[in-house]
C-alpha cells in the first residue's frame, strides 16, 4: 500500500491524552518517530475546557502538605461512588499510577500543577486533586503543546481523520482530510486513539445513553464518536458504554460552569417554587439526573461570603460573577428578580439554616452544611443540567491496548482518554467522581506512551 508519509506511531487527537502519550513516548524513547494529528484549527478539546484537576494519590504534593493518601484508598473512593464496572482493571492501573503521572507532568513534561487544598469534591476523602493554580485546562493543555514542540513533536492541526487503514485485517495507517478536502494516506505502525468520546454524537447518544441524549451540551464539538465506530468496525469490544459525565450547574444563560464548591461550602439548589427536591452532596453529575427529571428553571441559591471566597480560588467563577451572572441581595429583592417564589425560599432557608447551625442531617440525607448557616444577603444563580463526556468506549488493557470482545489484542491499535472505556461505572451520570475524566485521559496517555516505548524498542531489536 502505498502511503504519503510513514511514522513509527500515530496520535489521533491532541487533548490531554494525546499530548501526554506523545511525550511520554519520547521522553522514555527520543528516538521514537511519533506525530499528532488534530482535526480541529487549534487546541479546543474536553480537556482546553475542563478545570484541569487531577486526582492523584501518594503524590510529594500532598506528603508537603501533611496529606496522608494512597492508591489503594483512593481505588475503595472511586468504587464506592462507581460501584462494579466493566473495567475495574483501569481503576486499579490508574490509582497505582496516579502520583507517578503527576510527578512526571511536573519534572519531565513542564505542567504547572499544585494541590488544590481549598476543596475536595465529592467522594474524595483527602485532598487529591492537583490542578493548573489558574484551575483552568486551557494552561494544562498549553503547557504540553509547549513540551511537545520542545521535544519536537509535529502537531498538525486541520487534519481529520477519516478512516483507519488495514491490509488483509492488519492495520496499516490512517487517512485524513485537509481543509481543502486533499486526502492524505499515513502509514503508521501503531495508531492511538485519543480522540475523546461521543458525547457530540446524537445518533450514538441515543443509543446507549438515550436519557441525557437532549440535554444541553456542554463539551467539545469534536468528541463525535469516530473511535467507536474505527473500533467496533474492526471488532474491538466496548466497555461501560452507560456512563456519561453530566454537570447540574451550568450558569444559564452565560454557559460557563458554576462550580459545585458553591454547593459544598453551603449552597443550595432550588426551582422555580423555592424549594430543594434533593441531596446536593450526591455530587454534580448525579445531582444532574434529578434536574432532568422535572421542569427548570433551577438556582444555586448561597450567600456574599461563600459567593467572594469561592471566586477568589477559581478564575472561571470569578468571571461569572464579574460578568453579573451571579445576583445578590435580600430575599425579596432576589426573589423579585429571579421570579422565584419567596414564600417557598423563605420556608426552605429556615429549614436549611437549622440543619446547618446543629450539622443535623435533613430529610433528603445531607449532612454536609460548608460555612454553616446561609447569611441574610444571599446570591442566586440560575443554572441548568448539561451533558459534559461520555465515560465509556473501546475495550483496553491496562496500557492501553484495544481488545476484541473476546479480550484478544488488537496489534498496533491503542486508545485512551474519551475514546477508551473509563472508571465511572455503567450507571449513567451517578458513578463520576471529579477528575476521572482527566486522570483516564493523562493517565492512560502516561501508560500508553510508556508501553509505546518499550515495544518501539523491542521490535528494533
Ligand atoms: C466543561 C468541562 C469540565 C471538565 N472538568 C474536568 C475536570 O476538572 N477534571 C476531569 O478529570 N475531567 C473534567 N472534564 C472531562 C475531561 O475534560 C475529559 O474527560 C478529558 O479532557 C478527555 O480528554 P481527551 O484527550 O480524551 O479528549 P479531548 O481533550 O477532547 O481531546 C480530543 C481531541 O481529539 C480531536 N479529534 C476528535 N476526532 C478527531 C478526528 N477524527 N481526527 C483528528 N482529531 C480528532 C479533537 O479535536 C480534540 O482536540 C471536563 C469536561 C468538560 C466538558
Amino acid at each position: 500500500m502505498d502511503f504519503d508519509v510513514t511514522f513509527d506511531v500515530i496520535i489521533v487527537g491532541a487533548g490531554g491524552c494525546g499530548l501526554t502519550a506523545a511525550a511520554a513516548l519520547q521522553d522514555a524513547n527520543p528516538k521514537a518517530n511519533v506525530a499528532v494529528l488534530d482535526k480541529a484549527e487549534r487546541a479546543c478539546g474536553n480537556t482546553v475546557l475542563s478545570s484541569g484537576s487531577i486526582p492523584a494519590a501518594g503524590t510529594r504534593f500532598q506528603a508537603e502538605a501533611g496529606v496522608h493518601d494512597t492508591p489503594l484508598m483512593f481505588e475503595e473512593d472511586l468504587l464506592s461512588v462507581a460501584g462494579e464496572h466493566e473495567a475495574m482493571h483501569l481503576t486499579e492501573a490508574l490509582t497505582r499510577t496516579s502520583a507517578e503521572l503527576i510527578e512526571w507532568l511536573v519534572d519531565r513534561a513542564n505542567v504547572r500543577l499544585t494541590l488544590i487544598q481549598t476543596y475536595r469534591h465529592i467522594g474524595h476523602r483527602v485532598h487529591r486533586l492537583h490542578a493548573p493554580p489558574s484551575r483552568r485546562g486551557a494552561d494544562l493543555v498549553n503547557d504540553l503543546l509547549v513540551e511537545c514542540e520542545r521535544r519536537d513533536i509535529p502537531i498538525v492541526w486541520n487534519s481529520k481523520v477519516e478512516q483507519l487503514l488495514t491490509d488483509q485485517g492488519r492495520l496499516t495507517g490512517l487517512a485524513y482530510a485537509t481543509p481543502d478536502g486533499d486526502v492524505v494516506r499515513v502509514g503508521a505502525r501503531h495508531i492511538v486513539l485519543a480522540c475523546n468520546g461521543y458525547a457530540a454524537n446524537p445518533a450514538i447518544l441515543a443509543r446507549y445513553v438515550p436519557e441525557i441524549a437532549r440535554a444541553t451540551y456542554g463539551g467539545g464539538m469534536g468528541s463525535e464518536g469516530e473511535a467507536v465506530e474505527w473500533g467496533e468496525a474492526l471488532g474491538a469490544g466496548l466497555a461501560n458504554m452507560k456512563a456519561y459525565q453530566a454537570h447540574a450547574s451550568l450558569a444559564d444563560p452565560h454557559g460557563s460552569l458554576v462550580t459545585w464548591t458553591v454547593v459544598e461550602k453551603g449552597g443550595i439548589i432550588v426551582d422555580a417554587s423555592g424549594h430543594r427536591f434533593g441531596d446536593e452532596s450526591i455530587g454534580y453529575s448525579a445531582f444532574a439526573a434529578l434536574e432532568l427529571e422535572r421542569p427548570g428553571p433551577f438556582w444555586v441559591i448561597a450567600d456574599t461570603r461563600i459567593r467572594d471566597a469561592t471566586a477568589a480560588g477559581q478564575e472561571e467563577y470569578a468571571e461569572l460573577v464579574e460578568h453579573g451572572g451571579v445576583q445578590s441581595g435580600p430575599l425579596e429583592a432576589l426573589c423579585a428578580r429571579t421570579g422565584i417564589d419567596p414564600a417557598g425560599l423563605a420556608a426552605t432557608l429556615r429549614a436549611v439554616r437549622r440543619f446547618a447551625q446543629d450539622g443535623s442531617t435533613d430529610e433528603h440525607g445531607r449532612k454536609q452544611w460548608g460555612m454553616g448557616p446561609l447569611e441574610e444577603t444571599l446570591t442566586a444563580t440560575r443554572i441548568g443540567p448539561a451533558l459534559f463526556h461520555t465515560q465509556g468506549g473501546l475495550r483496553v488493557d491496562i496500557d492501553g491496548r484495544v481488545l476484541t470482545a473476546a479480550g484478544r489484542t488488537m496489534d498496533g491499535l491503542w486508545a485512551g482518554g474519551g475514546a477508551a472505556s473509563g472508571i465511572s461505572g455503567n450507571r449513567g451520570s451517578l458513578g463520576y467522581m471529579s477528575g476521572n475524566g482527566l486522570l483516564s485521559a493523562l493517565g492512560l496517555g502516561y501508560r500508553i506512551g510508556r508501553a509505546l516505548a518499550k515495544e518501539l524498542e523491542t521490535s528494533a531489536t
